[in-house]
């Protein structure tokens, strides 16, 4: 692991054109569950689709039902050392952007400026309007659920959603535009706590490679670019991250 964990701190200190992908795996350590592993959030959800939101007063309600169960995670959950991780590679000058398969909204808590995450499936962090577009705050929605209106709806009559892409929903296309720009055009590409499962996100690493980036991953579990891949870190984010940061600090950067 350490050799890897070497390898890894040379190459991102070769270049600023680094790209960091991450999954929920980045934010398990903030206490926010990731859906795959066990005790994961698909082993207690099975998913809202987009249409039975858009169609069912039921299916709304039931979205937000459990929207409020996660609701205290996230407003507990703070950044963890990989995200501190990540935004002292950006102090560095060693971060061209951060792709993100994350609803939660840690990596720009943890102060990255917005412009430098793509938050390709959205954020939980703002409610928006599925008619007018508006966005709303999540703790003022979350009162109006606590005072018993199970489906919030907007003040043109909109039904209110978290701005997430929910399955069976299109594609923010001008952000994976950009994401593929980002992973065709690097020199190193790290995937950090995924399962590069869900699509069109997961293919990221494989543009990189093709297009000869560097291509390093660190997770918890195999993930399908495993075969592809230069480097694989089995570990916790949090530790890995924090090591490739201290060997960067080491070797004078
Ligand atoms: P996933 O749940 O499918 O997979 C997470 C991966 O991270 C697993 O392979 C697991 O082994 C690994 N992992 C868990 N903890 C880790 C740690 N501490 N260090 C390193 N690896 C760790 O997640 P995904 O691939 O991101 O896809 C799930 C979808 O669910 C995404 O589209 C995302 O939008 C959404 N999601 C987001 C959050 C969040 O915003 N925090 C949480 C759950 C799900």
């Amino acid at each position: 692991m350490n050799e890897n964990i070497s390898i890894i701190a040379k190459k991102i200190s070769e270049t600023s054109n680094n790209v960091i992908f991450t999954g929920a795996g980045i934010s398990t350590e903030s206490g926010i569950p990731d859906y795959r592993s066990k005790g994961g959030i698909w082993d207690k959800f099975r998913p809202v689709y987009f249409n039975e939101f858009m169609s069912s007063r039921d299916a709304r309600e039931e979205y937000w039902r459990r929207w409020s169960e996660l609701y205290q995670d996230l407003i507990l959950a703070k950044p963890n050392p990989a995200h501190m991780a990540i935004i002292k590679l950006h102090e560095m000058g060693l971060l061209k952007s951060v792709i993100t398969q994350n609803i939660d909204g840690l990596h720009q808590e943890s102060g990255l400026p917005d412009e430098k995450v793509i938050e390709l499936h959205g954020s939980t962090c703002r409610i928006r309007c599925m008619s007018c577009n508006k966005i709303s705050s999540i703790h003022d929605v979350k009162k109006r659920l606590d005072s018993g209106d199970l489906a919030p709806e907007c003040e043109c009559g909109g039904y209110l959603k978290p701005d997430t892409i929910s399955f069976g929903q299109a594609m923010p296309v001008e952000k994976v535009e950009r994401a593929i720009k980002m992973s065709k055009d690097c020199n190193f590409f790290m995937v950090v706590g995924s399962t590069l499962i869900v699509q069109p996100a997961s293919h990221m690493p494989v543009y990189a490679k093709n297009s000869k980036a560097f291509l390093a991953i660190i997770n918890l579990s195999e993930t399908p670019c495993d075969g592809i891949c230069d480097v694989r870190v089995h570990g916790k984010a949090g530790e890995v991250m924090t090591k490739i940061i201290n060997e960067i600090d080491q070797n004078g950067r």
